[in-house]
């Protein structure tokens, strides 16, 4: 076998080995049965076994109890969040507010401009996203609800705390649930897409109040309700087993190691490497200091032609997935919980080592 690489992709991401392990084992036969994961029924007790476990994953690691909150699991990824939350949710009567840190919250207000009035309440775009937008912003009246990005997978900021809200509020959580502690009963609903933080591709958690789904708009078809999703306890259609698998083997990780242990691990990770690109003169984080995501590192070389250098010196240092969003340029590195300290050492080191004449 290959040694492992340090891999820093920003989704689909690194997933713990135990994890990679787990699927392997049960794709082959599922716990003994004979039968692969691939192939058990999605309504059988062997699949309810796994979302009724998820679910009480889920709800531990959020500090939220089944009686106040459901858990969702749905497909469609990050974009059909984007328009349900309206479509469930913007009344006719009032707008919704937006904040907008980037390129993933302005695609959600975007779509949800086709279903209803939106504002964006803060923005900032004016400073290329490097900053998170001024906070807290001032509210108009009667929102029907206020939609934020807790993490920007692209530009590398992050929100360190939960704003309390007085509308409902909805968190696009996919780059960093469960990375650090949060205040996450502040959320009337938080989503993450599967392929950052939480397993294979193909699903997307959901996280919602139950007083909040009453209020949902009751005429929509059961497949864009979240109401009804609940109640049909998630396997409305036939869902995606095998993702909701990989996700419930890395919740039991994340459950093994504490949510402490994790956020102390995350901001180490994020401590080497920033304190790595800080200190060599070839490279800069273009990221305001208060604004860094301890998730996604963002970063550039100060003479751009030496990048692809760069990247054939992590290449042979066994490091990959690094190279920065299409829309950016530069450098991304993912440092999810997947992510193991010696992995960031490793880019960190290679960030120090770096030499251009090398
Ligand atoms: C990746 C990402 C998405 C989009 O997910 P898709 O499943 O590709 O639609 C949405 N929001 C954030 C914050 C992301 O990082």
């Amino acid at each position: 076998m290959n040694p492992r690489k340090h891999y820093f992709g920003s989704g689909p991401a690194a997933l713990p080995q135990c994890v990679l392990e787990g699927m392997s084992e049960a794709i082959l036969d599922y716990k003994g049965s004979g039968i692969s994961l691939l192939s058990i029924p999605h309504r059988g007790p062997a699949f309810q076994a796994i979302l009724d476990e998820a679910q009480e994953l889920v709800l531990h690691l959020s500090g939220l109890s089944a009686d106040e909150y459901a858990v969702l699991w749905m497909q469609g990824g990050g974009r059909h969040q984007f328009a349900l939350l309206p479509m469930n949710f913007l009344k006719t009567s009032s707008a919704a507010g937006y904040i907008d840190s980037g390129h993933w919250a302005q695609a959600a207000l975007k779509t949800a401009q086709h279903y209803g009035a939106c504002q964006t309440l803060c923005s900032s775009s004016d400073n290329d996203y490097s900053s998170l937008p001024a906070w807290p912003p001032s509210l108009p009246e009667g929102l029907s609800y206020i939609h934020l990005t807790t993490n920007n997978t692209i530009y590398g900021t992050q929100m360190p705390e939960l704003p309390l809200s007085p509308v409902p509020l909805f968190a696009d959580m996919s780059s960093d649930i469960f990375s650090i502690k949060r205040a996450y009963s502040r959320c009337a609903l938080f989503y993450a897409v599967a392929q950052k933080q939480l397993g294979a591709a193909g699903v997307t958690l959901v996280v919602a109040r139950r007083t909040l789904l009453e209020q949902g708009n009751p005429s929509l078809p059961d497949v864009f309700s979240y109401a009804a999703q609940v109640r049909a306890g998630s396997v409305l259609n036939t869902p995606p087993v095998s993702a909701i698998y990989s996700c419930l083997l890395t919740l039991r990780w994340m459950q093994q190691q504490s949510m402490q242990t994790i956020e102390k691990q995350n901001r180490e990770k994020a401590a080497l490497v920033y304190a790595a690109l800080d200190e060599q003169p070839l490279f800069h984080c273009p990221v305001a200091k208060d604004s860094r995501s301890l998730m996604n590192v963002v970063f550039k070389m100060n003479h751009a032609e030496q990048e692809q250098a760069f990247l054939n010196y992590c290449t042979s240092k066994n490091i990959e997935g690094i190279r920065g969003h299409r829309l950016l340029g530069g450098f991304r590195a993912a440092l999810y919980n997947a992510v193991s300290l010696e992995d960031a050492a490793a880019l960190a080191n290679a960030i120090r080592q770096f030499n251009h004449k090398t």
